[in-house]
């Protein structure tokens, strides 16, 4: 059940019909991993803390540095040389310390990934670099736990649902895996902030409707958001039989 407080601090979303006590009641017993603690990750953890999702895993091996501060809104200048994970769990407990927060500060190799997305119900990724997208693809695809991508540079961003609970679904791998998507990062191209801050606030939207089971999510669509001219585009996206990393998990 819901506490006096918890009725109380959830008021205005509970008010929603699509999310009701009932919603709450769902975020309060569900658990998100959301990989990286930059730009993308910063309004993802500070929305569903303050939502009330009942425990989030933080995982980032940074440390804060100057020239994240731009974007990365969870840390500030105080904690420029801490871990970003210890940065972002001070932040999210004067947040909402009724959250549980669990801690990881070190790379996750696979099997602690697979580990930590089996814990799961739903995973966020906020990270910068092709090979982290595509081994929490991995992961989700096998444990079956929906994942919400996000991704920003310069003045583009993207955003799309994967969901290995449904047949139609593709992976981030049937969109992603053919193409010779260059290595680029925030740090080498750049990236504006409230960019990061836009798509990152979907993210955790959608990670609210797949947790407390309301509206549409965005599985089968790529959101693609051009900052420079205030465009949002819409491409429908089918999942590849022949993909080889959710092609044969599905039969
Ligand atoms: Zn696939």
């Amino acid at each position: 059940m819901l506490t006096d407080d918890e009725l109380l601090r959830y008021s205005r979303q509970i008010l929603l019909q699509q999310v009701d006590i009932d919603g709450q009641l769902r975020l309060k017993q569900s658990r998100a991993l959301i990989v990286g603690m930059g730009g993308l990750g910063s309004p993802v953890a500070l929305y569903l803390a303050a939502a009330g999702v009942g425990e989030l895993h933080l995982a980032d091996f940074d440390s804060v540095d100057l020239t994240n501060l731009q974007r990365q809104i969870i840390h500030d200048t105080q904690s420029v040389g801490q871990s970003k994970v210890d940065s972002a769990m001070s932040r999210l407990t004067a947040i909402n310390p009724q959250v549980r927060l669990v801690a990881h500060r070190a790379a996750l190799d696979s099997d602690s990934l697979a580990a930590t997305v089996e814990a799961v119900d739903v995973v966020l990724d906020c990270s910068d670099n092709f090979s982290t997208r595509e081994a929490v693809n991995a992961a989700c695809v096998a444990a079956g736990r929906p994942l919400v991508s996000g991704a920003a540079i310069r003045l583009e961003g993207q955003l799309s649902v994967f969901d290995p609970r449904r047949a139609e679904s593709p992976c981030y791998h049937c969109l992603y895996g053919h193409g010779s998507e260059s290595e680029l990062t925030c740090s080498e191209a750049g990236v504006i902030g409230p960019l990061v801050g836009l798509v990152g606030s979907l993210q955790a939207l959608e990670a609210l409707k797949v947790l407390a089971e309301f509206g549409e999510p965005l599985v089968g669509r790529l959101l693609l958001i051009d900052a420079l001219s205030t465009r949002f585009r819409e491409l429908k996206v089918k999942r590849d039989p022949g993909c080889s990393v959710c092609g044969s998990a599905r039969q």
